[in-house]
């Protein structure tokens, strides 16, 4: 099995964490999302852990939102003493109402309007993560109506290529996040930061990419920002005493995707930290880390109810489930792999290759391609693996599909976090 959370009880049904998925459809119908809350747990503290052990004092991870987001979720990362990265109002909107503690909210995004601004700093925002000069005007106009200075970090591309898909690659210069070093636009920021009486500069930021496996990456980045933080030290005067790395560690999806060692990562970087630091003559900053898809995606599975099986003789074979890409459009997005397992007939051997096709009016909506399952009837249980980030929070009502609920599971047992939605909420704001 790919996480040490599954198992198959006698019945050859898919258990996650002890209970059987057949159950927990059955008690709450598909499709369902399923989150092992322990998993998210001990993630946080492994994050959480190697950065006080392997980084300079003040180091703290925060759970990126976009991976996942309602308010149970934030419940969970306040009481875990994680910080979190928002990217819209709407993210922080539901932190705020979750009762995060928003001094360690990080406010990310590229056109942060001046609503977004106001509700922000209306709420206690700890920091912008300030990515251009008008938002940066526009945070030092706010701040001074108020009379306060507004922390903020500012949004670099080190110019970094991590060989991750095109479309979650974010650290190249072209790039429409942040400014960029190597074009002289990050110094100019800098120093517009700096001129400005209602912000207050605490750092860098940069995030290069997801589904990353090395820490290699990571340390190349860091590298090229400290000689950036040294650099503007030397130049301008200016230490920076936060330095955030962003997200991007990886998770595996399918047998055979190497398992990462997260303290091992942390631990290579924050020694690179420590030399680089040194040999730049700067105290080192402390380290922030984004992680989202490591913190969630292996806790989460979906499960589906199978409708029909069709086998269009010389092509392929077709099984249709009762979701597909408005609760996962990751396969019709990226292609991205995943781990596809005939929940309640696991003992049964494999009688094909399957195409794993969603229920929407449209041919790009699959789930997997090449899927070897056993012989499925209509109502069998069809379960992927690693659905936790990004499944969520992308999910749409395209085709008026309602989304799913989430079930978690915790330690007394399993809990709705969100309901599912009804035919009613669909039409809930319609005039
Ligand atoms: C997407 C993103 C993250 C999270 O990335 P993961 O790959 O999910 O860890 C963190 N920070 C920023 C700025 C992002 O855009």
């Amino acid at each position: 099995m790919l996480y040490p959370n599954l198992s198959v009880n006698d019945a050859g049904h898919l258990t996650v964490a002890g209970h059987d998925t057949t159950e927990l459809a059955a008690r709450y119908g598909t499709p369902l999302m399923i989150l092992d809350e322990a998993v998210i747990r001990s993630r946080c503290r492994t994050y959480k852990g190697a950065l006080e052990r392997f980084c300079p004092a003040g180091s703290l991870p925060a759970f990126a939102s976009k991976a996942l987001c309602f308010k149970r979720i934030y419940e969970i990362m306040a009481e875990e003493g994680m910080g979190i990265d928002v990217v819209s109002s709407g993210d922080l909107y539901t932190a705020k109402a979750a009762g995060f503690p928003l001094e360690r909210a990080f406010f990310h995004g590229t056109n942060k309007t001046d609503r977004d601004i106001r509700f922000a700093m209306d709420s206690g925002l700890g920091y912008f993560v300030c990515d251009n000069a008008a938002e940066l005007d526009a945070i030092e106009a706010e701040a001074a109506r108020r009379g306060v200075r507004q922390k903020i970090l500012l949004r670099l591309t080190p110019g970094i290529d991590p060989h991750t898909h095109a479309k979650i690659n974010t650290g190249k210069v072209d790039s429409k996040f942040g400014a960029a070093i190597e074009t002289g636009q990050a110094e100019a920021l800098v120093c517009a930061a700096l001129g400005k009486a209602h912000i207050d500069l605490r750092g860098y930021h940069c995030h290069i990419g997801s589904q990353i496996f090395e820490h290699g990456p990571f340390c190349d980045a860091a590298r090229i920002m400290l000689a950036f933080t040294a650099d503007m030290a030397r130049r301008h005067g200016y230490l920076a005493e936060l330095l955030n790395l962003g997200g991007g560690m990886a998770v595996p999806y399918v047998e055979g995707d190497p398992a990462i060692d997260y303290v091992a990562n942390i631990a290579a970087i924050g020694a690179l930290v420590e030399e680089v630091c040194t040999g730049h003559g700067i105290k080192a900053p402390a380290i922030l880390m984004e992680p989202g898809r490591s913190i969630v995606a292996d806790a989460g599975l979906t499960l589906y109810t199978v409708g029909s099986t069709k086998t269009i003789p010389g092509f392929r074979n077709y099984v249709s489930i009762d979701g597909g890409m408005t609760d996962n459009p990751r396969y019709t997005l990226y292609q991205s792999a995943y781990t596809v397992l005939a929940a309640g007939r696991m003992k049964d051997t494999p009688a094909g290759e399957y195409t794993v096709a969603g229920c929407c009016c449209e041919s790009g909506d699959l789930i997997q391609e090449n899927v070897p399952l056993p012989a499925l009837s209509r109502g069998d249980l069809l379960c992927v693996l690693t659905t936790g980030a990004y499944n969520f929070s992308m999910a749409s009502n395209y085709n008026r599909v309602p989304r799913p609920a989430v079930v978690m599971l915790g330690k007394n047992g399993p809990y709705e976090a969100v309901r599912r939605e009804s035919w009613e909420d669909l039409v809930r704001n319609d005039c």
